[in-house]
């Protein structure tokens, strides 16, 4: 019998990338817990981790090559050898492209595994030589980077375990306890010491609980609440002055801007007392150690990109950054490609094997319209780290391109998701403990190694080894194409960064971020000017908006969809045994969560004659559910909230998931999703 322990990190769509032991014998992986020596998880894993060796191991686990022998969507399929369900792609993809050209082949894929290699490996390269569509945007942190990017000239931000050092900590649009667990420690500790914590969030999370002050704005209406925060703090003369002239530039038109921006117009747009406004922005001034806390979740509307742009701007303007303790913390993860990994390292090795390659873009986020509106349809596609039926926005227009006869479909998977029910060919994905990876993390400032424990189970295979094997499959010899895991790996990271010590203690530490942990403190802007800029040049002349401009929610108050939907969806993450839908489909998780349901404030469940237990329709134009009802004192009148991550059977006979129902439409600038603007009518079933 041989046992060996190796050294991992989670590989999950989370902030916290937390160090792992795991341990096989013989070839199966028997444990997994938490390394005590890891410096942000200290040992300690989730619910949701805590049984990945169940999961790793689980029955239903897809583990060879499916092909469909019954209607799509059914689940029904055959065995398939590799080399027939690869003869068959290529087979299919190569009709495509000579008979619609290669843009009618579209890859898709999210973060399944976010690992340097195992996210895309070198799939740029394969759909380049292709001709095939490239994918641009993401629901997720891309938005929010680069509203950031407006102001500092790029998206690196304070590290949130400086959160030690606060006197007060605002945690914008962000469930801290439930979704970057692993921080919360350092944010008790600072409580315990006296920092005030103040939450600002349309829902009254666990986090708003433990906090000293709660602020419930409506959604999305986050843009007029810190334009009113920055009139106070101007108007008032709360401004670091010598902070401003020295590394700011574009401050003027900033306060000409925001001059009627008071807090008293600010209130009626979001909800929130002009009186709480001019406090919170008074606190900025008064508590220099603040920082400002965002994660993930606020950049999903359509002004997403200036919620971020606003809240960067404001350590700008108190001087903040110059304070251990202040300044915006958001996604760290940038901080790894100052001098340390470089992730385009092998995606950008299409442009060696395919260079000056034409390639229509397509946005992560509008799956649904890319497969239901184009002029010039896509007829094959190829999906891969990711559940898009269900986790991305307006998955009914997914689900109907997803059904359509003329269009070919590959999923690579680990269990056979909404999503993998639509494949055409099914190839079986290996999990995290079974393939080597390094992990670059957007909540902390350590690089993980991910070293396997076993080989994959049955046929699986990494996603890196499936495309070499499709790149074989469809005769590229491109050596750039066959690069090994090392040799993936040792492109990404950066020389500085020593390989052995990272795989040997499972963990470095990212080498850029200032000594001093103050990264602004002495201005040192990426901007062309080298300062925080308030007005941002370049967007005018690419038709955005210059300055972080307030714009009415195209659905939201005073749109015409108010009218027949007068109800804010929010659709927060809730359960925490699943990660987006990954575990939800495993009864060792969902069994032990709620099922979904929709929470409602007890006056708008009053206005529509409900109690707790019946069943309601919630519906807009883009799409409907019944539901049980439950109230909930943790909303606000005109807010409505189904908590989302459920596999499809689990809301019963209708067809579909919460996101039938969410906004698509792209973010104001950065390709993001609108997910949170999204307007619904909840009606009684009689
Ligand atoms: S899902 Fe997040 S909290 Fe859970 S083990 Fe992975 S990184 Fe840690």
């Amino acid at each position: 019998m041989t046992t060996i322990e190796v050294l991992g990190t989670c590989h999950h769509d989370c902030p916290d990338s937390c160090g792992w032991i795991a341990s096989s014998t013989d070839g199966v992986l028997t444990s997994i817990k938490g390394n005590p020596a890891h410096p942000y998880s200290t040992g300690e894993l989730c619910p949701k981790i805590n049984k990945f060796v169940g999961r790793v191991n689980h029955e239903d686990r897809l583990l060879t090559p499916l092909i469909r022998t019954g209607p799509k969507g059914s689940g029904e399929y055959r065995e398939a050898s590799w080399h027939e369900a690869l003869t068959r792609v290529v087979d299919e993809f190569t009709r495509v492209r000579d008979t619609f050209g290669g843009q009618a082949i579209m890859p898709w894929w999210s973060a399944g595994t976010q690992g340097l290699i195992q996210n895309a490996g070198t799939s740029n390269a394969l759909f380049a030589l292709l001709g095939a569509c490239r994918q641009d945007g993401n629901v997720c942190g891309m938005a929010s980077g680069f509203g950031m990017a407006s102001v500092y000239g790029n998206r690196l931000g304070t590290d949130p375990l400086q959160a030690a050092h606060s006197d007060q900590i605002i945690l914008w649009g962000t469930n801290t306890r439930l979704t970057n667990r692993h921080l919360w420690p350092t944010i008790e500790a600072a409580h315990r010491r006296g920092a005030k914590i103040v939450v600002v969030d349309p829902i009254r999370t666990i986090t708003a609980d433990k906090a000293d002050q709660h602020i419930q704005p409506l959604p999305g209406t986050d843009v007029a609440m810190l334009l009113a925060m920055i009139n106070v703090l101007i108007t008032e003369d709360r401004i670091d002055h010598d902070y401003v002239a020295e590394h700011s530039t574009g401050f003027d038109e900033l306060a000409a801007y925001v001059g009627e921006k008071s807090p008293e117009w600010a209130a009626p747009l979001c909800g929130v007392d002009a009186t709480v406004i001019r406090d919170l922005a008074r606190s900025l001034s008064a508590t220099p150690a603040t920082m400002l806390r965002a994660l993930i979740g606020a950049e999903h509307h359509y002004s997403g990109p200036t919620i971020y742009r606003l809240l960067s701007m404001i350590p700008v303007l108190t001087g903040s950054h110059k304070v251990l303790g202040g300044g915006f913390a958001r996604s760290v993860g940038s901080w790894a490609e100052v001098a340390d990994v470089d992730s385009n390292a092998v995606s950008g090795l299409a442009d060696v094997v395919a260079p000056g390659v034409e390639r229509r873009v397509m946005y992560q986020p509008r799956l649904g319209d890319a497969l239901t509106k184009l002029a010039e349809p896509v007829h094959a596609l190829f999906i891969w780290n990711g559940n898009p039926l269900l986790t991305m926005p307006n998955s009914g227009a997914i689900r109907r391109g997803l059904e359509r006869d003329d269009l070919f479909t590959v999923v690579s998977e680990q269990f056979m998701t909404d999503t993998a029910r639509y494949g055409d060919v099914i190839f079986p994905a290996a999990m995290e403990t079974e393939q080597l990876d390094v992990m670059p993390s957007w909540g902390h400032l350590w690089l993980g190694w991910n070293e396997p424990a076993t080989e994959p189970l049955g046929q699986a295979v990494s996603n890196t080894e499936l495309f070499r094997r499709l790149a074989t499959a469809f005769g590229f010899d491109q050596p750039e194409l066959h690069l090994s895991d090392t040799e993936q790996i040792e492109r990404g990271v950066s020389d500085d960064v020593d390989l052995e010590e990272l795989r040997s203690h499972g963990f470095v530490r990212v080498s850029s971020f200032p000594i001093d942990h103050l990264p602004y403190a002495h201005g040192g802007y990426r901007t062309a000017s080298g300062k925080a800029e308030f007005v941002a040049e370049s967007f005018g002349a690419a038709g955005m908006s210059r300055l972080p401009e307030w714009v009415p929610l195209e659905e939201g108050p005073g749109s015409p969809a108010v009218e027949s939907t007068p109800l804010f969806l929010q659709t927060p993450k809730r359960a925490t045994r699943f990660l987006n839908t990954s575990y939800s489909d495993l009864s060792a998780h969902a069994d032990r969560e709620s099922v979904p349901h929709i929470e409602l404030d007890p006056v708008d469940a009053a206005e529509r004659d409900l109690a707790p237990g019946d069943r309601a329709r919630i519906f807009n134009a883009r799409g409907s559910l019944t539901l049980p009802v439950a109230l909930s004192d943790r909303l606000r009148p005109g807010v409505v909230s189904v908590p989302w991550g459920f596999v499809d059977s689990a809301y019963g006979d209708d067809v579909g998931s919460i996101n039938d129902l969410t906004n698509a439409a792209d973010t104001e600038f950065g390709h993001g999703s609108s997910y949170g603007d999204t307007l619904v009518q909840v009606e009684k079933l009689i």
